[in-house]
């Protein structure tokens, strides 16, 4: 196939590469587009992962539409169980194995990988992420029947999994290696309020040390901590963190940084190969949730359509879903010069994060509080203007 008659082609079918793919088919109904997909290519919603143990979704049942589906509504082809092993961005070519396949236009769109926990142990096999439909079908099938979960990590992701999992009947303990919840994300008000809130449904954590053994233990797992602490459960899930996809960007020479770098046109540094979503560093910014991706997607599209369209974000609050303790926050940029300031009562917690001038530059609301994010939202500076 010469290079002008090849499809565009899209590197994963997550809520990028669809959302991308969506947006497209508006503008470009009779563009050539070829997806592929490591997994099943089945269209559902990360987001859903950490609300299906309380709602008591299967894994069929936050699935909306099978690969097939998708590929006939939006009239494209999409090749599935199948990795990109190589990219060569002179010869505009990607390759499978050592099937190599011709792109016009390449966006990449395959998202963040989970960060491995180091832990000794011989009970490897016990412990589960999940980041994927497949990742959530597999955990769920293992956890049948069981009681006991250990989460490692405080994070937004292993907070969620928290509150879900005591929501789906399990005895939920939590270790990691901070002093408060979402050290990221939350001032220490904000984040007391959310380990107060799981804490009254049951769950128990455990702050500080980190898990440095999981050994079997019976049908289950045994954690040793690194203050000494043994903590039995039936299964563990590691919940510390994601890291953009680069791995093959490298090798193909494009420029990375935290992610694939990209400018707001989100162009790599060769030409005709894009990337948006979880994998994306755009101007400088690395955010792994659904808003930027969506507004990265109406913007990419466009360009692919031959209207170059610089990509802008407005104010993107992140929605915690800890039920619990509901929680919307706005962190500040890393490094932002200024002050949090607290007005807090019981779990209703407003913390806005201001400059020496006064400037709202971030917040974290919780409890009740998380109705006043429309009004902050408006006095807070766009992200990428
Ligand atoms: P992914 O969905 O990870 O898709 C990557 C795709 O690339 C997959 O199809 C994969 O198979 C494919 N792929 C990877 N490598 C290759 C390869 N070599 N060859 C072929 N295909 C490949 N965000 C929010 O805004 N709000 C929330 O409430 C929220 N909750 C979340 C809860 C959980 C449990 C998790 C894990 C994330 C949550 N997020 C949330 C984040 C949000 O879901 C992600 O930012 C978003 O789904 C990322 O989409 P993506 O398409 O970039 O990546």
């Amino acid at each position: 196939m010469t290079e002008h008659l090849a499809p565009i082609v899209v590197i994963g079918t997550g809520l990028a590469g669809y959302n991308l793919v969506k947006e497209l088919r508006k503008l470009a109904p009779a563009q050539p587009v070829l997806m592929i997909t490591a997994d099943d290519g089945r269209n559902y919603s990360k987001p859903m992962l950490s609300t299906g143990f309380g709602k008591n979704k299967t894994a069929d049942e936050l699935a909306m539409a099978t690969a097939a589906d998708m590929a006939e509504q939006l009239g494209i082809v999409i090749r599935t169980n199948t990795r990109v092993t190589h990219i060569d961005p002179k010869a505009h070519k990607v390759f499978i194995g050592e099937e190599p396949v011709a792109y016009s236009k390449l966006v990449l769109a395959w998202g963040a990988d989970v960060i491995a926990p180091r832990v000794q142990g011989d009970a490897q096999e016990r412990i589960f992420s999940i980041n994927d439909l497949q990742d959530y079908s597999r955990f769920r099938t293992a956890a049948a029947g069981k009681k006991r979960v250990l989460i490692m990590g405080a994070g937004l992701i292993g907070c969620e999994y928290a509150n879900d999992m005591k929501d789906g009947g399990f005895a939920v303990d939590v270790v990691a290696p901070c002093e408060q919840l979402m050290p990221s994300l939350l001032p220490k008000e904000a984040a007391a309020a959310v380990q107060r809130g799981l804490e009254s449904l049951g769950v128990r954590f455990h702050l500080g040390p980190l898990v440095s053994r999981i050994e079997r233990h019976g049908e289950g797992v045994r954690a040793t901590l690194s203050n000494g602490e043994m903590l039995d459960a039936d299964l563990a899930v590691s919940a510390i963190g994601l890291r953009p996809r680069l791995e093959l960007a490298v090798k193909a020479g494009l420029q990375t940084h935290h992610g694939v770098v990209v400018n707001r046109l989100l162009e790599t540094s060769e030409p005709d190969i894009y990337a948006l979503g979880d994998c994306a560093e755009v101007d400088g910014l690395v955010l792994l949730y659904v808003l930027p991706l969506m507004t990265a997607a109406r913007a990419l599209a466009k360009t692919l359509a031959g209207e170059p369209t610089p990509v802008s974000y407005g104010v993107m609050p992140v929605t915690v879903k800890t039920p619990v303790v509901p929680v919307v926050v706005a962190p500040p940029a890393a490094g932002s010069a200024g002050q949090w300031h607290i007005d807090a009562e019981g779990n209703d917690v407003q913390a806005e994060f201001r400059d020496e001038s006064g400037q709202l530059r971030g917040y974290a609301l919780t409890g009740a509080r998380v109705m006043n994010k429309v009004a902050l939202n408006k006095a807070l500076p766009a992200l990428l203007p």
